[in-house]
Order: C-alpha cells, then sequence, then structure tokens
C-alpha cells in the first residue's frame, strides 16, 4: 500500500471545527498513514497565532513580567479544542510544566515548540494515532543547522515501530537535548523530513488555499492556480517572493524524489499545486508557470574597455563585494560591462565604500549605479514554445511603456528576470501576466 505524509498548516488546526475537518481527510484516505501537525494559527483575520502568544510568554517571563494572562489565554484555545472534541487529555498538569519552565528561565525555542507538543498529541489523541515528540529524533547540530543524516534514520526507525502516527512540527533537539525550532512556518520542513524517513510516495501540505498562484494576488486579479511546478522552479518563484511552502521544506523532498502537493483544508475536493521533479509529459496548457518579483534592488555597474579579455576583471569586482561583506543577488556580465544586483537595504549603507573601493582598485572607465529597482522573474519549463512566450512577454512590456533596465536569462526552459524601475514593478507584473495567460 502506499503511503503519504500530511502536514497541516496553523489555520486548519487552528480550532475544533478545522480539527474536525482534518480528521476527515485523514480517515478518508488509509495512505494517509503519517500526519505533521502545526500549532492553532488565526480563525480570523486579526486572531493571534498560538505561537506567537507563546513567544509573548517568554519575552514576558524573561523580563520578568507577569506571564499569566497570555498563558491563560493559551490554555483558554487549548482547552475549547479539547472540550469540543470530547477527548480526554489533562491540560492542565501540561501548563503547569509549561508554567514551571516559564518560572526558571524563559528558554525561547522550548517556548515556542509547546504550541506543536500540544496541538499534536490533541490530534493523535482525537485520530488513535501514536504520538511522535521529535525531540528525539529530529535533530540539529550545535550551530542550529540540521543533522540530516541523523535524523532520517531517527525518524526512520521511530516511525517504522508505527503504523499511524502524530509527528509535532517545527521543533527537533540540539546535541544536549535542550528543544530547537526552526524558522517561522518550519512545520512544512518536518513534514519534508518526515516523508523523506518514510520513503512516502506523497507529501501533501494542507494549507487555506488551493495551491501555488500563478502570480501575487495583490496586484493580479485571481490570478490561476499553478497545477504543476518543478522543485527548481518553485524554489525560483520563492526566492523572488512566492510563498506557500517554507523553502527548506522542498529539500528533502526533491532529495527523495517525492512529489509535494499543496491542497486547501477547506475545500478538500481542489486538486490544488503538484510540486514534482519534472513536468509531466505533454502538459504543454501554459509555457509559462508562474511569475514573482522583489522590490528594494540596487545594481552597481561597472564599465572597462577589455574588461571581458582579462580572466579576472569580474573575480575582482566580486570580490570587492566579498570583502565589504556585502552579499549580491545576481551578476550579470556583457561585453566590457559588468552589472552586480545587491538588495537596497544593504547598498545603502555600504554604497560610497563600495564604490570607492571599485574605483580605486579596478580604475573602471565607468561607474553607475541604479536604485530602486524591482526584479521579476518568470519562469516555465514548460515546453518548445518558451521562446515565443518570451518574446511576447518583452513585447507587452515594452507595449505597456515600460523601460527594461536589466534581462537576465537563468537555466532552463524560460528563467527570466527583467528589472524595473520600482515604480514599474505592478504595471510591470500586470503586462507580463496579461502576455502569459
Ligand atoms: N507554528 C510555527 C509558526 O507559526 C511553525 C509552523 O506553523 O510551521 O511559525
Amino acid at each position: 500500500m502506499s503511503t503519504t505524509v500530511v502536514k497541516f498548516g496553523g489555520t486548519s488546526l487552528a480550532d475544533a471545527s478545522q480539527m474536525k475537518k482534518v480528521a476527515a481527510i485523514i480517515e478518508q484516505d488509509p495512505a494517509r498513514k503519517y500526519a505533521v501537525a502545526s500549532a492553532p494559527g488565526k480563525r480570523f483575520p486579526d486572531d493571534i497565532k498560538i505561537t506567537d502568544l507563546l513567544y509573548s510568554c517568554s519575552s514576558l517571563a524573561e523580563s520578568d513580567q507577569n506571564f499569566e494572562p497570555v498563558l491563560k489565554k493559551i490554555e483558554r484555545r487549548f482547552q475549547d479544542i479539547i472540550d469540543e472534541l470530547g477527548i480526554a487529555f489533562d491540560l492542565k498538569a501540561e501548563i503547569d510544566v509549561i508554567r514551571d519552565h516559564l518560572l526558571t528561565g524563559a528558554e525561547k525555542h522550548y517556548m515556542a515548540s509547546r504550541g506543536e507538543y500540544l496541538n499534536s498529541r490533541i490530534l493523535a489523541a482525537y485520530l488513535n494515532f501514536d504520538f511522535v515528540d521529535p525531540v528525539y529524533c529530529i535533530h540539529f547540530n550545535e550551530d542550529g543547522t540540521l543533522n540530516s543524516e541523523k535524523t532520517r534514520e531517527d525518524l526512520a526507525r521511530t516511525l517504522s515501530r508505527s503504523g499511524h502516527a502524530v509527528v509535532a512540527g517545527f521543533y527537533g533537539s540540539l546535541p544536549d537535548g535542550s528543544v530547537h525550532t526552526f524558522s517561522r512556518g518550519g512545520s512544512d520542513v518536518t513534514g519534508g523530513l518526515v516523508a523523506e524517513a518514510v520513503g512516502a510516495d506523497l507529501y501533501e501540505n494542507w494549507t487555506d488555499v488551493s495551491g501555488l498562484l500563478a502570480a501575487d494576488p495583490r496586484v493580479i486579479e485571481n490570478p490561476r492556480v499553478v497545477d504543476f511546478i518543478t522543485y527548481r522552479e518553485l524554489r525560483i518563484l520563492s526566492y523572488m517572493g512566492a510563498s506557500v511552502l517554507h523553502t527548506d521544506a522542498v529539500l528533502p523532498a526533491c532529495r527523495a524524489g517525492i512529489p509535494i502537493n499543496i491542497r486547501n483544508t477547506n475545500a478538500p475536493e481542489d486538486p490544488g499545486t503538484m510540486i514534482v521533479s519534472s513536468l509531466p509529459a505533454g502538459r504543454a496548457q501554459y509555457n509559462v508557470t508562474g511569475v514573482a518579483g522583489r522590490k528594494g534592488l540596487s545594481v552597481v555597474q561597472a564599465e572597462k574597455v577589455m574588461a571581458s579579455d582579462g580572466a579576472g576583471y569580474t573575480a575582482l569586482l566580486l570580490d570587492i563585494f566579498k570583502q565589504l561583506h556585502v552579499p549580491f543577488e545576481q551578476c550579470l556580465t556583457g561585453i566590457d560591462t559588468i552589472s552586480v544586483v545587491i538588495r537596497s537595504d544593504l547598498f545603502a549603507p555600504m554604497k560610497d565604500r563600495i564604490l570607492r573601493k571599485i574605483r580605486d582598485e579596478l580604475t573602471p572607465d565607468a561607474l553607475f549605479t541604479k536604485e530602486d529597482l524591482a526584479m521579476i522573474t518568470v519562469v516555465g519549463e514548460g515546453g518548445p514554445e518558451s521562446s515565443a512566450a518570451l518574446v511576447r512577454m518583452l513585447r507587452s512590456v515594452s507595449d505597456d511603456g515600460v523601460e527594461i533596465s536589466t534581462i537576465n536569462q537563468g537555466a532552463g526552459d524560460l528563467n527570466l528576470i527583467i528589472g524595473v524601475r520600482e515604480e514599474d514593478y505592478e504595471k510591470t507584473l500586470k503586462a507580463i501576466y496579461r502576455a502569459i495567460d
């Protein structure tokens, strides 16, 4: 029988009625044997996530202030879930343990993890599944990076002993045994690790949207849902600002070639988005998978006649950024010109030093900067008509009177990055989307 790992996000587990939907989804398919749960998220737009309440408790305790009212709120939310689900669960004893921790040291990571810990125990009790505490099987190194090998081994061993289990998301432990969390949204990563460890056939990531949208809905009205996207395309779009999944969640699934399906707990009949290693053959519906962008970028452009003849010019220029500890986003080279794209917030405070060093050490014929730029990336590994799609997009952008500052074609059939002035960002996105939809 096939195995599916299901991960449910905070809004999917925000209250008892959501938990009931989750249970129905799990019970509907016997392949759904392993579940990963987040802490209760927002029930309505200005609600506060349990994880945020836990962080507040920790900061209040750290500064010797009264954390009791916040802890009470947390207890109330869990108690409501327990009562409405009608399960036996001694919440008071658990809250007492948390209180003791708060009184003896705030331990931010431990506190933040308690939302996942409690919610997963509650879900496991409701489903009659085993509960797996990742403190014993997800391992971080001393510097906070994941120890992937040990994690894979321990997770696989633990889960092989259990036919059905709920694993708490978001945390594991450091070598000294203390709790350590991933960065925010990290339960997605736990889901990827569990899927890899059990050799799952599918990793379903259940959230509150019916998949990844092909463009930012704040700019484009009703963008289509992406049906298939490759790991590589997703990585590029996420880097440029599209968010549907923690970026580190893709790695373990990609390593093991497990497809990830983004699904909507509130619309379980929607097929969602499939994240795969390569697009299914014959799927020529769209040449372009999606478009995303980022504002707040700057470009430094150096020109030097014969620069392209000297092998080391680009390396020397990039070395200046390295020496000054300023990371760059992209480097574009032309004949005798080199442009380096940098985040404006990192560039602005270092601008004078960077330009001075370039002038002194590389004596360029000309040195320009362009600030307040936006970069828009379009990805699509969808078919042979990529260059036609590319031309259509550029024509559409130029028809709308947008001046393109930089163009960069990355690896892949279609992975185009266009730089425009920040004020033209929305206009460009709309022009591109018009051309690709
Ligand atoms: N509860 C954590 C957060 O709010 C982790 C997660 O939901 O994935 O970031």
